[in-house]
């Protein structure tokens, strides 16, 4: 099977990108986790752009790597300076690599307007740049930077600069596509000139700001390179460099290439979501081949499908990659969904077989109000135990009252000049204005009654509810709130509109993801709300009944420094 390399540069390329920033620990432990998985080069950063990057280079030597290389990363030497004297060579040589990636110009119009010297100096700084690497380096990767901007304006002067560094000795000649502007047979075409005229191996660099990179790769591949260089979930500058993840399963599902072998294949979404974790990303649902959404079915026609035959609707099998199938609950959906579904939960199919035509209708009114169960799976969940078992009876509540305040008018009585006057004196409020008071009937029908204070209404509200709770059932206090999401519904009706709520909760082993829909915002949260902790207590008592069916779950996120997920102020 023919072998492609792998050669990884989220922590230099990728860093980069707009909103991402890893510190040196996330740095290491990505550079570890790409090694388990199979890739065969990390590039660790620049030694000469950045003290951080030093340190990188400094620490990866004491960790225990089994087979990835690290690469450092740099420029050619600077115009008129001997490669030996120059000081971002030095830095490079220090970060003492078995892989240096140095870059040069392959554009007329970068060494004409940008390095300002003539056409053959270029050469001669590719040349001499290399040539001096070779000495002190086990391996030189050279990356022509815009090659296939300067190909298409100058083909005689782009394959110079890579024949110059062919000739001084690099082991790679990596073709970068860096402004990602270019068209798939047009890298076809320049890979073919550039094989044509040196022996050297050939790598690819695709930047995705015409979103072709991951074609612009594989036709690459196709014609001859024998290394990707790429980023994980194709963080990078701009709109990103190539999505390594897709071009993995591409190269190894679609076009028989042996990159990292099946078993690790199997591990793909579990890395890309690593990565997501570290750069505090949202995961793209609909990133190809390890989204949440990549292998989900929703319409009806298609549930019944895949059922039958995954095939149907899935063009790989999603375990292949790590990932899974999904079937929405929707009001396209029909029997087959909510079958689906009950299978997940592990509900009794038996038990729930007189009731599915009513759940169905149940889901199906609710959604006509508003209500979505897609990212509400805990509420379904308790829906379908409700109209099997009736409801549950953790707590009642007997009344709730919310107050929000804002700055407000203080009349002032003084005297002026022997007369009395009247002033107005304005208060300005801190955040923290909104109270909220609980009154609940607990299990043996004691009756609770507390008081919080929050930076708004629903946290006031989610504070003294769980205040209330965590006196029946302690475990209240394990739960988490990750994140909350408010929806306007419906058109041109403002802020008379129904809102939708989504609340993600999670404890140290889940996540669960509830609703609640109402005109008013804060009966929504607190809907949303209640079944938050309903769901907690309802799946502890399960897991506690029946332990040998763990359900699948994602651990939450670890505390982060940007602050996320906290129940914002509302409206
Ligand atoms: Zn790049």
């Amino acid at each position: 099977m023919r072998a492609v390399q792998i050669y990884d540069t989220t922590l230099r390329d990728g860093c980069q990108a707009e909103d991402i920033a890893l510190t040196l620990e996330d740095k290491l432990r990505i550079a570890e986790r790409l090694d388990a998985f199979g890739v065969d080069y990390v590039e660790g950063g620049w030694p000469g752009s950045n003290p951080r990057d030093e340190a990188f280079f400094d620490a990866i030597r004491t960790r225990a790597l089994t087979r990835i290389k690290v690469a450092a990363f740099g420029s050619t030497r600077r115009a008129g300076v001997r490669a030996s004297e120059d000081k971002n060579l030095d830095k490079l040589l220090r970060a003492r690599t078995p892989v240096v990636t140095i870059f040069g110009k392959s554009w007329d119009l970068h060494v004409r307007d940008d390095l300002r010297i003539p056409l053959s100096e270029n050469l001669e700084v590719i040349h001499d740049t290399v040539r001096y690497l070779k000495r002190h380096v086990d391996e030189v990767i050279y990356d022509a930077e815009h090659f296939f901007d300067g190909y298409r304006a100058n083909p005689a002067f782009a394959l110079d600069c890579v024949r110059a560094a062919a000739d001084a000795g690099a082991d790679l000649l990596c073709l970068c596509d860096t402004n990602g502007g270019r068209m798939p047979w047009e890298i076809a075409a320049a890979l073919d000139a550039v094989r044509a005229a040196v022996p050297t191996p050939l790598g690819i660099h695709c930047h995705n700001d015409a979103e072709l990179a991951v074609a612009n790769s594989l036709i690459a591949v196709q014609h001859g390179a024998t290394q990707v260089q790429g980023t994980i979930n194709g963080v990078g500058e701009r709109c990103g460099n190539v999505n390594l993840c897709s071009v993995i399963a591409n190269l190894q599902l679609k076009m028989g290439y042996q990159v990292i072998g099946a078993a690790n294949l199997r591990r793909l979404r579990e890395l890309s979501r690593f990565v997501d974790e570290l750069a505090n990303v949202e995961p793209n649902k609909r990133q190809a081949y390890v989204g949440q959404s990549a292998f989900a079915h929703k319409g009806g026609v298609h549930v019944a499908a895949v059922q039958r035959n995954p095939r149907t609707y899935e063009h790989i099998d999603p375990a292949a990659v790590g990932n899974q199938q999904r079937v929405l609950v929707s009001d396209l959906s029909g029997r087959a969904n909510i079958l689906y579904k009950a299978k997940q939960f592990g509900v009794d199919l038996e038990k729930l077989d007189g009731h599915v035509r009513h759940l169905v209708d149940e889901v199906k009114r609710l959604e006509h109000q508003g209500f979505q169960f897609e990212g509400a799976e805990a509420s379904l969940e308790l829906r379908m135990h409700r109209v099997q078992h009736g409801p549950l009876r953790y707590f009642e509540l007997v009344q709730f009252r919310v107050v929000d305040e804002k700055g407000y008018r203080r009349l002032v009585i003084g005297e002026r000049g022997g007369v009395s006057v009247q002033t107005d004196e304005r208060i300005e409020h801190d955040p923290a204005s909104a109270w909220a008071a609980v009154m609940l009937k607990g299990p043996n029908g004691e009756i609770e009654h507390t008081a919080a204070e929050g930076n708004g209404p629903v946290n006031a509200l989610d504070t003294a509810l769980r205040r209330a709770l965590t006196r029946f059932y302690p475990r209240i206090d394990e739960v988490r709130l990750l994140d909350y999401k408010v929806r306007v519904l419906g058109d041109g009706e403002g802020s008379a509109a129904p809102v939708r709520v989504l609340i993600e909760s999670g404890d140290a082993e889940a996540r669960w993801g509830t609703v609640g829909v109402s005109l008013n915002v804060v009966e929504a949260s607190w809907q949303a709300l209640v079944d938050s902790f309903e769901y907690k207590l309802y799946k502890d008592a399960k897991r506690g009944s029946a332990r040998k069916r763990p359900r699948r779950t994602r651990a939450p996120r670890a505390p982060r420094t940007r602050e996320r997920g906290r129940p914002a102020r509302t409206r």
